[in-house]
């Protein structure tokens, strides 16, 4: 602690000054004395009274204060102006009220009128300060200063609102040099008649003329000895006056509720500053409108309080939402800060006008909201996005496993997909059934995404499958339709055809059993199937071009003939003797071969049940019967002739060979 904590009570500030300004200074000094967070647990009290007739040493003895009290010796003029301390070990707010009353020496009335009004207006007692000899001197001075403050009373409190509590002050009398030859009932007696007297004499307005006195304000009495004369005594009765004011559980407690003026003592300063600018202005003092002013200003510093601490803790998720991530427990944290907000914020601002409060709170509500809001709305956008990447990544890393069923795993998914949004959606929810926090319209667009996600996949997956069929498809036609080519029968095309119209069911069947698992549409099974179909065909046809290629053809023309001519029927190699009937061999061999060209010329099986009928292929004519043509009648003449010129060449080789036999 530092150097104040040691005599906080001892610090005083002017809070008028005699230039009639008010001070910047008194929050601060509200705040140090410790009475800033005390709501409405603090009570304030103002003397009244007659230059010099020991009010600063009276509010001294009985609250422990510091105010200037005159020395003797230099009589000095006291200025005017308002000084404030606070009370030694009590939450009291001091208020001596100097030069108050200017009449006395023909003075400032202006001030007097002022500072009633003033003290009036933010105090819950006001001590009048008298001598005893004053009493009953109605005529004097002290009077008027009574009348200016019921004057002003009557303009201040006169009309009720709604909202203000019971506006009671206490006008405590405090009768000095009270020698006692006369007792306090009498004093007292003479001293309410002429509050009566006075407040008959007032020239009130028209709808507050029968107003009483007791509707306004309370009167309490107590003389005190000399205190030149009788010090003793005097210590002994401001010691026992001092317990009225600090011993709450005394009977004849002074700071009885009705007195307060509810202001809250962390709005007092800048209650009591415009206070005194509306005063000073000479504007009507219309208290319940400061009052609202009031709450206005505070709700105000108030929200703002909270709004600070509520932003930097906000400000804290802003970033990882923005780039992108999926903030954990975010809102736990967004309800904790909201509430937290909304706590500070109603802790202190509920005691201020209730109407201006709730208009507050919900300005208050409104800004935290739209500070979550994004954070709110860019949690959704992140878990959509990391959702949907995650139903992704899943449904790849199951689709590698073996013997999968698509529609399972593209279903699993989903669920997960849509459970753990749903999930990190109503977490992040603010409060509960407020439009505002709505989540639904994100999910239908991850599920409309996942949705379009799962077509592509199953696609794409229906295309993979399609395509290992073909492969597979290849594979299997590609030995027998060589072997069929290779060693050419009359029912060669049979043996091929058989070969294809099998391998292809199976690769259909193929196709539909692992297509069961995908939720395909008939139409995509339709579309696949025909796929299928035209890459069989189309492979079937390449294999048979590849192996009746010009000089394939003409090398299997070859084989098949030099198998006939060269070899006899037991395989074995000839010798020509010039006996041998060469010219015979060599035309059967050649006119078995040259009719193979006709076979090889057209897919054409002998058993007409075997005949296909090639797909159709939109962008390519090797639809229709010409897709059966393997080649054409001038290619068939063409290889003919090419054969020919071969088979001469082994004619002339084989007359050579019986040639040579004989000459050796
Ligand atoms: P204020 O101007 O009303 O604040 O009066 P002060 O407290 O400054 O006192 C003015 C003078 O009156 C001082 O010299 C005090 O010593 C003296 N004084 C204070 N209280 C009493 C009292 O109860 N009786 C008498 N006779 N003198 C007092
Ligand atoms: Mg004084």
């Amino acid at each position: 602690m530092n150097g104040h904590a040691a005599a906080p009570s001892s610090d005083r500030i002017q809070i008028i000054n005699d230039e009639k300004q008010f001070t910047p200074d008194l929050n601060d000094e509200i705040a140090r004395w410790g009475l800033r967070d005390t709501g409405f647990d603090y009570n304030v009290v103002a003397v009244f009274g007659s230059q010099s007739t020991g009010k600063s040493t009276l509010l001294n003895r009985l609250f422990g204060t510091n105010f200037d009290v005159m020395d003797e010796t230099k009589r000095q003029q006291t200025t005017k102006g308002i000084w404030m301390c606070k009370g030694k070990d009590m939450n009291v707010m001091v208020m001596d009220v100097e030069g108050t009353d200017g009449r006395e020496r023909g003075e400032d009335q202006d001030f007097e009128r002022k500072s009633a009004l003033f003290s009036l207006a933010s105090s819950e007692v006001l001590i009048v300060n008298l001598w005893e000899h004053q009493v009953g001197l109605y005529q004097g001075a002290n009077m008027g200063l009574l009348k200016t403050v019921f004057e002003v009373n009557l303009g201040l409190f006169g009309k009720r609102t709604s909202d203000s509590y019971s506006q009671r002050t206490l006008l405590f009398f405090v009768i000095r040099d009270h020698i006692g030859t006369t007792p306090l009932e009498n004093l007292q007696a003479t001293l309410t008649a002429d509050m009566h007297k006075i407040w008959d004499a007032l020239s009130k307005p028209e709808d507050l003329k029968d107003r009483k006195l007791e509707d306004y304000f309370d009167l309490a009495f107590t003389g005190l000895p000399h205190k030149i004369l009788v010090p003793d005594k005097f210590e002994a009765e401001v010691a026992n006056l001092r317990k009225r004011f600090s011993d709450k559980t005394k009977e004849n407690y002074i700071f009885k509720p009705a007195y307060h003026k509810r202001i809250p003592a962390d709005g007092v300063s800048h209650y009591m500053e415009s206070i005194w600018e509306q005063v000073q202005t000479n504007k009507d003092l219309d208290l319940p409108t400061q009052q609202e002013l009031l709450a206005q200003f505070r709700c105000d510093e108030i929200a703002q309080g909270a709004l600070a601490e509520f932003n930097e803790q906000a400000r804290s998720q802003k970033r990882p939402i923005e780039v992108g991530k999926v903030v954990g427990g975010l809102g736990t944290m967004m309800r904790s800060w909201r509430t937290t907000a909304l706590q500070r914020f109603d802790q202190n601002a509920s005691r201020y006008h209730q109407g201006v409060y709730k208009r507050k709170r919900l300005d208050l509500i409104g800004s935290l909201d739209a500070v979550l809001s994004p954070l709110f709305l860019g949690q959704l956008k992140n878990l959509h996005k990391a959702v949907l990447a995650d139903f992704k990544a899943d449904i790849h890393r199951r689709l590698q496993a073996e013997g999968y069923n698509f529609a399972d795993v593209v279903g699993s998914a989903r669920d997960r997909a849509e459970k753990t949004f749903t999930g990190g959606a109503k977490e992040a929810v603010v409060e509960e059934g407020v439009t505002a926090w709505a989540w639904e319209e994100e999910l239908e667009l991850l599920k409309e995404e996942i949705r379009s996600v799962g077509d592509q996949l199953r696609k794409d997956e229906t295309k993979k499958m399609v395509n290992a069929i073909e492969r597979n498809f290849k594979k299997q036609i590609s030995e027998p339709v060589d072997i069929a080519l290779n060693k050419p029968s009359p029912d060669l095309w049979d043996k091929i055809l058989r070969t294809y119209i099998e391998t292809l069911a199976k690769a259909e069947s193929s196709y539909l059993k692992k297509a069961a698992s995908f939720d395909c549409t008939d139409e995509e099974n339709e579309a696949a199937l025909t796929t299928l179909r035209q890459r069989a065909w189309a492979a079937l046809r390449a294999k048979i071009n590849e192996q009746t290629a010009d000089t394939t053809i003409l090398g299997k023309l070859r084989g098949f003939f030099e198998e006939r001519f060269r070899y006899d029927e037991h395989g074995v190699p000839r010798v020509w003797r010039p006996e041998d009937d060469i010219d015979g061999a060599f035309k059967k061999a050649k006119d078995v071969t040259l009719d193979l060209i006709p076979l090889y010329a057209k897919i054409k099986p002998s058993d007409p049940s075997l005949a296909v009928e090639p797909p159709e292929v939109d962008d390519d004519e090797s639809g229709g019967p010409s897709a059966l043509v393997v080649f054409s009648e001038s290619k068939a003449l063409e290889l003919g002739a090419r054969f020919r010129r071969d088979a001469d060449a082994f004619y002339v080789e084989a007359k050579r060979s019986t040639v040579s036999s004989i000459a050796q």
